[in-house]
């Protein structure tokens, strides 16, 4: 497979704290990501099956679908499996961990987060995808 290198890999952000996407944005933009951000778990759940993103991070407590929801409804969809989902949480107890992996999440980062631990994950997750 040939890779444009115009290409951008795009990512799907969904996160509710402004201040949050803001600072994830910048991130992901500045190592040549393209950025797109939902805000709720429906809205992100839409753009995951309309948009096509290369990989998707979600935040856990969202409005209207939570991030476990969006990440299970997408892991047992064929369509969509395929799609790298990293879970975004403040939350870090083992608890949460175990659920999702339950729900398909191929990887967890903890807020705040670490950018190159972030960058990282993105990284190691779209080369094997
Ligand atoms: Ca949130």
């Amino acid at each position: 497979m040939t890779v444009d290198k115009n290409y951008k890999k795009r990512i799907l952000l969904v996160e509710d704290e402004k201040d949050m996407a803001y600072a994830v944005t910048l991130q992901l933009e500045a190592k040549g990501y393209e950025v797109i951000v939902a805000s709720d778990g429906r809205e992100g759940l839409g753009m995951a099956r309309t948009k096509k993103p290369d990989l998707i991070i979600l935040d856990l407590m969202l409005p209207k679908i939570d991030g476990y929801k969006v990440c299970r409804m997408l892991k047992f969809d064929d369509k969509y499996m395929k799609i790298p989902v990293i879970l975004f949480t403040s939350r870090a107890l083992d608890s949460d961990k175990k659920t999702g992996k339950e729900v398909g999440a191929d990887a967890y980062i903890t807020k705040p987060f670490e950018p190159s631990v972030l960058l990282d994950k993105i990284c190691e997750l779209l080369a094997a995808s």
